[in-house]
């Protein structure tokens, strides 16, 4: 247990420290270029430069922010409550709204959603998180919709965000709750979304997982949580 625990550790910080040095790289090289185009007098060419280390200063400043952001998440936690998953599921909704609307996609939410166990706003920045991925991975889907579901697991109640978007090829499927970890650097993002989903779902002592057929075919994201009844 000790083991794994310092062997996901030893990981983590190998691709943190990775990911925070590809600025840093961009950043010395531009350095070098701006002292060359200084030189020649190339107004053009510095201008160029400066933006790529503004660019690549304003990269780190955001990846430092998401690691805080991740460190934080156990020091607010509050887990003597229940909450009603309907009620988080419709504030998601409205998080997300206005990708949605531009995106045209049909959100429905499941009639009867359970109560579960755990932090409101925690659990909240989950769904929030899933639902926006949704959206933003829908691809070029023609008839975008999405699901907020659930399905009785024991004790435990799992809860399912579905898409009918571009899905995951089954090689990545644990890779992607990494943080940083991202399969298209096209979109918008810096990759910590789901590394927030799998820490705050596992300091409510539940799993997260992602099933797809593959590219193609959707996604659903699942996460298991106690059944918190008298929310
Ligand atoms: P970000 O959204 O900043 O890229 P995330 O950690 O939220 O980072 O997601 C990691 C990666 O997992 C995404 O870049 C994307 O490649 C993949 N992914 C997440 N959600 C979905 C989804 N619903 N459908 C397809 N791919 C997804």
């Amino acid at each position: 247990m000790l083991e794994a625990k310092n062997e996901e550790l030893e990981r983590f910080i190998y691709t943190v420290s990775h990911d925070l040095k590809s600025p840093l790289v961009t950043i010395r090289g531009f350095v070098g270029l701006l002292e060359k185009d200084i030189a020649a007098g190339d107004a053009e060419r510095v201008a160029r430069d400066l933006e790529r280390i503004q660019g690549a200063t304003e990269r780190m400043d955001r990846l430092l922010n998401d690691l805080v952001r991740l460190s934080r998440v156990g020091r607010q936690l509050d887990l003597s409550g229940a909450v009603a998953l309907g009620e988080l599921a419709r504030e998601a909704v409205v998080r997300v709204a206005r990708p949605i609307r531009e995106r045209g996609v049909d959100v429905r939410i499941a009639e009867a959603l359970p109560g579960v166990v755990g932090d409101r706003q925690q659990l909240l920045e989950v769904l929030h998180n899933l639902l926006g991925n949704a959206v933003k991975f829908m691809g070029e889907q023609g008839e975008p919709r999405v699901e907020i579901g659930h399905r009785p697991d024991g004790d435990r109640v799992v809860c399912t965000v579905r898409d009918n978007g571009i899905g995951i090829d089954a090689r990545h499927h644990d890779r992607i709750f990494g943080l940083f970890e991202r399969l298209d650097g096209q979109r918008e993002g810096t990759g910590i979304g789901l590394a927030l989903v799998k820490r705050i779902v596992e300091l409510h002592g539940g799993e997260v997982w992602v099933e797809s057929e593959g590219v193609g075919s959707g996604s659903t994201f699942c996460f298991s949580l106690l059944r918190g009844d008298g929310a």
